[in-house]
């Protein structure tokens, strides 16, 4: 199947990149949100992210215009009937994206791929909501999307192989590498750096060492570009306190409880960078 237009849900921080990969690549992409602001937010974003990349010279202004040309937002979901993979990336709330997902099911074309950008739930669980489960995939990107190379491709229980092949050629024509995964809660990569995030926040609810010196901890001493406390802030607390209740409820393990001052930061909308304020402030 030739993919020339992608469909995007959910115009946060994952799906602005998604979008802005994408028009990049050369493909056409309508955004779609619930929130009118929420898309504003993204063109703006990516208008800005251009406006950087064309004064360091890599593109000129025609180059970078022709490109967010290609991008189409609006909050009506009608607006995504023509596209061949809508990709999935609405807050990590396993009954929203059901919901939409139904929505989706009415709108789109049968043989449309439905991809999730899902950090960990089951693919299979949100597969079944669409009528040919065959065509859906998980389709896990990484934040920031135009830098990170991964992608993790993720078969659900009735995911087609030609499902399967043309959503990896789709990622390697946007330039990423993707690693094949089997479905299991967080997949490969968030199972392993999940915990790991959470692991560092009990660490400073203890007061063993401060967030700057745990962080420094993780930068020098294990060769990490960033902290796991300032990697929490990027990923945004309310997805990190998400992904380790999955993990917590799919596998009913104790190890992954997730951390008492995630839990109350993200009560007390601390989310991280997207609210200016999480471990540190911005
Ligand atoms: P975000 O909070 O920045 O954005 C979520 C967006 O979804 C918001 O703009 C919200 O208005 C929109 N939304 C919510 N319900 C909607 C609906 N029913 N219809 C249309 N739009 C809706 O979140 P994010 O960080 O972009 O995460 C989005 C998804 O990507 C989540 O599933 C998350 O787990 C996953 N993800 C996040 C990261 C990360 O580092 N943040 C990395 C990989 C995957």
């Amino acid at each position: 199947m030739k993919i020339q237009t992608i469909g995007v849900v959910g115009a946060g921080q994952m799906g602005q990149g998604i979008a802005q990969t994408c028009a990049a690549s050369g493909l056409n992409v309508v955004l779609n949100d619930i929130d009118h602001a929420a898309i504003q937010r993204s063109l703006e974003g990516i208008a800005a992210a251009f406006e950087r990349i064309v004064s360091k010279g890599k593109l000129s202004n025609s180059e970078a215009s022709a490109i967010q040309a290609r991008i189409d937002g609006g909050v009506a979901l009608e607006r995504l009937a023509a596209c061949e993979l809508v990709i999935e990336a609405v807050t990590e709330d396993v009954r929203n994206k059901q919901n939409i997902l139904k929505q989706l099911d009415l709108i789109v074309e049968p043989d449309t791929i439905v991809a999730t950008n899902t950090s960990s739930v089951s693919v299979t669980k949100l597969g079944a909501t669409i009528s040919n489960p065959g065509r859906f995939i998980g389709l896990h990107f990484f934040n920031p999307v135009p830098v990170m190379e991964l992608v993790e491709v993720i078969r659900g229980a009735h995911t087609s192989d030609a499902t399967f092949n043309t959503t990896v050629a789709f990622a390697k024509r946007i330039g990423k590498t993707p690693i094949d995964v089997k479905n299991s809660p967080g997949f490969a990569v968030n199972r392993i750096l999940v915990p790991m995030i959470n692991e560092a926040i009990c660490i400073l609810h203890e007061g063993l060492a401060s967030a700057e010196d745990i962080d420094a901890g993780m930068r020098l001493g294990a060769n990490h570009p960033i902290g796991p406390l300032a990697l929490a802030d990027l990923i945004g607390l309310d997805t990190v306190l998400a992904i380790m209740e999955v993990l917590s409820r799919d596998f009913n393990d104790p190890k992954y409880r997730p951390a008492p001052l995630l839990r109350e930061l993200v009560d007390a909308g601390s989310l991280g960078r997207k609210t200016r304020r999480g471990f540190y402030a911005y």
